[in-house]
């Protein structure tokens, strides 16, 4: 059997809060090995599309396929009517790293990384913890295994959920703003990490408001504005040559 071309797709993606209309079409296909970067003004939808992905908010309408397959379509009633794909092989398939971490304040670093593995993926428990220390390894904790989160500096609790999410091998990983809480000083160990799985192929798509470092990082850049991908293309073409002068104007107050 050959791989699905795309890891998601999105299609005619609507979503609603009330009558308040947030996305209004997003269509966008990843590939593997595609890194997105989706920017745009506050309150322009950009964590209720990444939320809409793995189906922490359910879409008004519109389809999202993970690795060729629907994950749900709403019903008439806007009740979420079952794809082919459950919601929980979505949280084992769709990694999210949010901006304020959201460790679990009560249990060790190693036990937050363990925590997916025991409980969605039902691992045993020497497995999850040989997993969760390879994936501190990676991200240069090893040693605050045993601390407590609190403990920890925000990059390195950022760096953990980070760990975590990778824990669980998903096809594709979210990241929200991932830099955006973090003292300036220890926004560079963040970045670092990103552009370490960057390197290692990962399918990633991340919302930020560091246009710069979305210019390296990204192979696809995407500018979301009145609840529609108003400008797409590569990092030269939305960053450095913006056709729409929307576009041109949002990267101006950022540079
Ligand atoms: P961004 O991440 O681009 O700053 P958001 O996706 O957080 O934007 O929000 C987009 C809009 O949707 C905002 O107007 C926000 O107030 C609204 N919104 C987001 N989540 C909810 C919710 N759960 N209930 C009602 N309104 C929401
Ligand atoms: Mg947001």
């Amino acid at each position: 059997m050959t791989a699905a071309p795309f890891v998601l797709q999105i299609q005619a993606l609507h979503k609603r809060f009330g009558k308040q209309p947030v996305l209004r079409g997003i269509d966008l296909d990843v590939a593997p090995g595609d890194r997105i970067a989706i920017v745009g003004a506050s309150g322009s939808g950009k964590s209720t599309l990444l939320r809409c992905l793995n189906f922490m908010e359910t879409p008004s309408s519109g389809r999202v396929l993970l690795q060729g397959k629907p994950v749900g379509t709403p019903g008439p009633e806007g009740a979420l009517r079952y794809g082919q794909v459950e919601l929980s092989e979505v949280r084992k398939r769709v990694g999210m790293v949010f901006q304020q971490f959201n460790l679990f304040p009560h249990m060790t670093v190693l036990q937050n990384v363990m925590e997916g593995l025991l409980t969605v993926k039902r691992e045993p428990s020497d497995a999850a913890r040989a997993r969760a220390l390879r994936e501190l390894t990676q991200v240069g904790l090893a040693e605050k295994a045993d601390a407590y989160p609190l403990h920890l500096s925000g990059g390195q609790q950022q760096r953990v959920a980070i760990a975590r999410a990778l824990a669980m091998e998903p096809a594709v990983l979210l990241l929200d703003e991932p830099t955006s809480s973090l003292d300036p000083e220890l926004v560079g160990e963040v970045l670092g990490t990103i552009l370490q799985l960057a390197s290692q192929g990962r399918t990633m798509l991340l919302v930020t408001h560091e246009l710069g470092f979305a210019y390296h990082f990204a192979t696809k850049v995407v500018f979301l504005a009145d609840g529609l991908l108003h400008e797409c293309g590569t990092p030269d073409e939305v960053l450095k040559h913006p056709k729409k002068e929307r576009t041109q104007r949002f990267i101006e107050r950022f540079t």
